[in-house]
C-alpha cells in the first residue's frame, strides 16, 4: 500500500480505474461563469429525470448518476460531494442538512441538522453578561456544532440507495485529485472573505502570498479532501466520526486561537441523523410537504399562504410582470404575524414541545384566518405579535432577529418519479472559517459550520426563556425549506424546490409556491421575480428590481423600505401536464438544472 503521498503522485488518468468502481465519470469540461450577479436562464426541458444544483459541475455529477441508473438519493450523494469541493463556501462534510424524500408512496423527512455539543450551555455566546458581537461568535470553535450531513447521506442512502456507495463519490474524488476550474462565485466570495484569511490552512489554499484569492477559471485540486472522501467511499460515516478527521475536527474547534468550542470525540461519534415525519399541507389543489422543526421554513412559509388564502387582494397580484404594490403590502404583512410566531415557538422539537402538543395547530385554517383578519390597510410595521395557537399560554420569550447566510440547495426528479429535495448548508460564507484537512495533512479540506449561530445568544429575555436557547445536544432553529409539491387528489408528484438565503429562504419559498400555483408561472419564470423580504421590522427589496412606484405605494402604507442584494438561490423542478419536467435554476447564482 503506497503512502498517502506516494498515490498522489501516481498519474491522474489511473485514478479512476484504480479505485476499481463501477461507475465510469466523464470529467465534464465545464468554464466557470463568466459573469456574476444577475444572468437570465433559459429554464430547462427533461422527458424523465432532472437535477437542479447550484454550480454546474454539481448538476453534472447527479445527472452522470442518474443517467447510470442511479436514483435520486444516488445522485444527491454524488451532487452534495461534488458541491462540498467547488462550492465549499455554502455546504460539504462540515456541516448539516435537510433531506425531503419521496420513495414513490412516502414522504420522509431527514434531519442531518447540526447539534450542539454535550459540554455547552445557554451562556455559549455570552460574555460578561452580553451577547457576544456576531461576527465574533461565527468565526470562532463556539459556534461548531456537530456536523450532520455525512451521516444523513448514509442514513437515506441505506434505506433508498440503488446504486454502491462508493460509486457516489467518484465525480467528487475525481474532481478533487484532478482539478476543477475555480467559478466567478467561488473567486467573489474568498475575494470577499477577510475572517478566512485569518485560518492558516484556507489561507495558504486558498490565497497566495499577498492575500489574493485563486483566479476564476484557475485549476484548484484539493488533495485532502479526496483523501478524506476516499476513506468514507471505502469505510463509510464512521471514516468521518471517528479516527484521524473527527480527531482533527476537535483540535481545530478546541484550538481555536481566539475563541475555543467544546466538542468531542463522543460528540462525534454519537452523532444521529433523525428521520422525522414531515408536515404536509393542504394548499387547494396541492399538498406542500416540507420540513418540521427544527425547522422554522414550512410552517412558516405556509402561515404565510395560508392567511394570504384568505386575504381579499387589494389589487391584482402582478403589475407589468412584478408583484404589485398591494400584493406585496399583504405578503409583508402575513410575513410580519408568522415571523412573530416563528420566533416565539419555534426551536428543537426534542427540546421544545409544539404549541397546544402539535406544530398543527400553527397552520390550523381558523387560526391563521384570524390571524389573516389583523391585516390592514397600513404596516403594521414592528408591531407584530405572537398568536396564541391551539388556545394555549406558553411563557417563552420571542428570539430578536439574528443575520443568516450561506447555503446550497438540490431538487432531483428521477426516472421512477422518486423525488428529493434538500437544503444543505455550513451556515454563514465558509462557516465558521475553521478548515480541517481531516488530519491528511495534505493541502485543502473542508470548512466547519457555524451553525450554533443560529441559536439564540441570549437564554432569556426579560426573565423567560428563549425556546431557541443553547442547550447541549439542542439542533439550532433553521428557516431552511426543502419543499415537495404534491397534487392534493392524485397524490402525484407535482414538483421539488428550495433555496438558501437565511431567514429570507422563507419569503424566497413563498413567493415561489405562489407564482407557481396562481400566476401562470414556470419554473423558471417564477425563480426570476423580484424579492422582498422582511424579518418583522423594515423590508428589503431587491435592489433595481421595483418600479419606484411600487415602492413608492409601499412607504405610504408604513413600510420601512430599503434596497439591498438578496441573493437566493433558487432550484426548482416541475412535472408539467404532459408528464414531462421543466426545471429553473436561480439568475443569482451560477446553478443549471440537466436532465433527459
Ligand atoms: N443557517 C441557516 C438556516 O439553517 C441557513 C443559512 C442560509 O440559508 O444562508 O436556516
Amino acid at each position: 500500500m503506497p503512502s498517502k503521498r506516494m498515490r498522489w503522485l501516481l498519474p491522474s488518468l489511473l485514478i479512476v480505474p484504480l479505485y476499481g468502481w463501477g461507475f465510469d465519470y466523464a470529467m465534464p469540461s465545464i468554464s466557470p461563469e463568466s459573469e456574476s450577479g444577475y444572468e437570465e436562464k433559459p429554464g430547462w426541458s427533461a422527458d424523465s429525470f432532472a437535477v437542479a444544483a447550484a454550480n454546474p459541475l454539481a448538476t453534472d455529477a447527479g445527472y452522470q448518476i442518474l443517467k447510470a441508473g442511479g436514483n435520486a438519493v444516488d445522485a444527491v450523494i454524488a451532487v452534495q460531494m461534488v458541491l462540498g469541493l467547488v462550492e465549499p463556501q455554502s455546504s460539504g462534510l462540515g456541516g448539516g442538512a435537510f433531506l425531503l424524500y419521496y420513495d414513490g408512496d412516502d414522504v420522509r423527512a431527514y434531519d442531518g441538522r447540526e447539534t450542539a455539543p454535550a459540554a455547552v450551555d445557554g451562556g455559549l455566546f455570552m460574555q460578561d453578561g452580553e451577547p457576544l458581537a456576531f461576527m465574533d461568535a461565527v468565526a470562532s470553535g463556539r459556534s461548531v456544532g456537530v456536523p450532520g450531513t455525512l451521516r444523513l447521506m448514509e442514513k437515506v442512502h441505506a434505506a433508498h440507495g440503488s446504486l454502491p456507495w462508493e460509486d457516489l463519490f467518484v465525480p467528487a474524488m475525481t474532481l478533487a485529485e484532478e482539478g476543477f476550474a475555480v467559478s466567478e462565485r467561488l473567486h467573489l466570495s474568498l475575494a470577499n472573505d477577510d475572517a478566512l484569511r485569518n485560518n492558516e490552512r484556507a489561507r495558504d489554499f486558498y490565497y497566495d502570498a499577498e492575500g489574493e484569492p485563486i483566479a476564476v477559471g484557475e485549476t484548484l485540486k484539493n488533495p485532502a479532501l479526496a483523501a478524506i472522501l476516499k476513506r468514507i467511499a471505502e469505510e463509510g460515516s464512521a471514516a468521518f466520526y471517528q479516527g484521524d478527521v473527527a480527531q482533527d475536527i476537535v483540535d481545530q474547534v478546541v484550538q481555536h486561537p481566539a475563541r475555543p468550542g467544546a466538542m468531542t470525540l463522543d460528540d462525534l461519534e454519537s452523532y444521529d441523523a433523525i428521520i422525522r415525519d414531515p408536515i404536509c399541507t393542504p394548499w387547494q389543489q396541492w399538498d406542500v410537504c416540507g420540513f418540521p422543526p427544527p425547522s422554522s421554513g414550512h410552517i412558516t412559509i405556509m402561515q404565510i399562504l395560508g392567511m394570504l388564502d384568505q386575504q381579499p387582494l387589494l389589487e391584482a397580484p402582478l403589475d407589468d410582470g412584478v408583484t404589485s404594490s398591494g400584493w406585496l403590502h399583504q405578503f409583508l404583512e402575513a410575513s410580519r404575524l408568522a415571523f412573530a410566531d416563528r420566533n416565539y415557538y419555534i426551536a428543537d422539537p426534542d427540546f421544545v414541545e409544539a404549541p397546544g402538543g402539535d406544530w398543527s395547530t400553527m397552520l390550523a385554517p381558523d387560526y391563521l384566518a384570524k390571524r389573516s383578519a389583523l391585516i390592514g390597510q397600513e404596516s403594521m410595521g414592528d408591531n407584530a405579535e405572537h398568536g396564541r395557537p391551539g388556545d394555549i399560554e406558553t411563557s417563552w420569550a420571542a428570539q430578536p432577529t439574528q443575520p443568516e447566510y450561506g447555503t446550497s440547495h438540490i431538487s432531483i426528479v428521477d426516472a421512477e418519479g422518486r423525488s428529493v429535495a434538500m437544503t444543505t448548508t455550513i451556515e454563514q460564507a465558509f462557516g465558521s472559517r475553521i478548515m480541517s484537512d481531516g488530519g491528511t495533512d495534505l493541502p485543502g479540506g473542508f470548512l466547519l459550520n457555524n451553525e450554533l449561530t443560529d441559536f439564540a445568544f441570549e437564554p432569556e429575555q426579560n426573565g423567560e426563556p428563549v425556546a431557541n436557547r443553547v442547550e447541549p445536544g439542542k439542533r439550532p432553529r433553521s428557516s431552511m425549506s426543502p419543499t415537495l409539491i404534491f397534487d392534493h387528489d392524485s397524490g402525484e408528484l407535482v414538483g421539488s424546490l428550495g433555496s438558501p438565503g437565511g431567514a429570507a429562504i422563507i419569503h424566497y419559498t413563498a413567493r415561489t409556491l405562489m407564482a407557481l400555483r396562481d400566476w401562470g408561472m414556470n419554473a423558471q419564470t417564477a425563480l426570476n421575480l423580484p424579492h422582498a423580504v422582511t424579518l418583522g421590522d423594515d423590508v428589503w427589496v431587491e435592489k433595481g428590481r421595483f418600479p419606484d412606484a411600487t415602492i413608492d405605494a409601499l412607504r405610504e402604507r408604513g413600510h420601512d423600505i430599503s434596497e439591498r442584494e438578496l441573493t437566493s438561490g433558487l432550484q426548482a423542478i416541475m412535472r408539467l401536464e404532459d408528464g414531462t419536467l421543466f426545471g429553473g435554476a436561480d439568475p443569482r447564482r451560477e446553478g443549471v438544472v440537466m436532465g433527459d
